[in-house]
């Protein structure tokens, strides 16, 4: 579970304080501070080694916090929510800076929550029934994963989405995401090479099937999908 320590913080960016955080209920301004990491740099490996979290979470995710916090002081940004921000966004081409950073930074936020150190649990109840009934079950929505990660050309992320409540799969590039569109992301897997390269080089495959393997918190995929 998440500590306090982590939910306040996630609260300073947004995020809802209660319960699981879930970025979508997005409620502070500007400037935005990135949550805390929600378990230590190495409690993903060997999954995802210490370095990459390292990396990935002080540098690049940290990064679009403070590119978006410089680019939107100013303007109507500035008042509104990560979350609003995002959707605002999303559909102009002249804030299209604004867009991919805060993007990102919603993007990141929700990746880092739902992994679950120490191991993965299958999941179960109406998530996994809704994975039977949209997606021919687990192991072949754990294949389309992978199969839409490959499929997302350069840097982006792969989806589990689910729209008014039937679940898909998709690839978004860049950072943009299905949230951005108004539908509800279950679980997102970055394939930008930050994300992987330092552990799977090339072999983008093989590192999203390692996290849909051992380290998804299906419980919080599980509270995603309640909305
Ligand atoms: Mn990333």
């Amino acid at each position: 579970m998440f500590t306090r320590r982590a939910l306040l913080a996630g609260a300073a960016a947004g995020i809802a304080a209660s319960g699981l955080a879930r970025p979508h209920i997005a409620r502070a301004a500007a400037p935005f501070r990135q949550p805390d990491l929600p378990f230590a740099e190495d409690a993903l490996a060997p999954t995802i080694s210490s370095q990459t979290v390292n990396l990935h979470y002080g540098k690049h995710h940290a990064a679009y916090f403070k590119t978006l916090n410089d680019l939107v002081g100013g303007t109507p940004y500035e008042a509104m929510a990560l979350g609003d921000i995002v959707k605002a966004s999303a559909e102009k081409d002249a804030d299209r800076k604004i867009f991919n950073n805060a993007g990102q930074a919603w993007n990141h936020v929700f990746y880092w929550e739902q992994f679950k150190p120490g191991g993965a649990k299958a999941p179960a109840g109406d998530l996994l029934a809704a994975v039977d009934k949209d997606l021919g079950g687990l192991d072949k929505m754990k294949t389309d994963l992978v199969a839409a990660a490959g499929g997302v050309f350069g840097s982006g992320w792969a989806w589990l989405v689910s729209d008014k409540g039937k679940l898909s799969l998709e690839g978004t590039p860049g950072g943009d995401s299905p949230f951005a569109h108004g539908r509800t992301p279950l679980l997102g897997v970055d394939v930008w090479e930050h994300a992987y390269y330092l552990d799977y080089q090339n072999r983008r495959a093989d590192h999203v099937k390692a996290v849909l393997d051992t380290i998804v918190n299906w419980d919080v995929v599980a509270e995603r999908m309640k909305g």
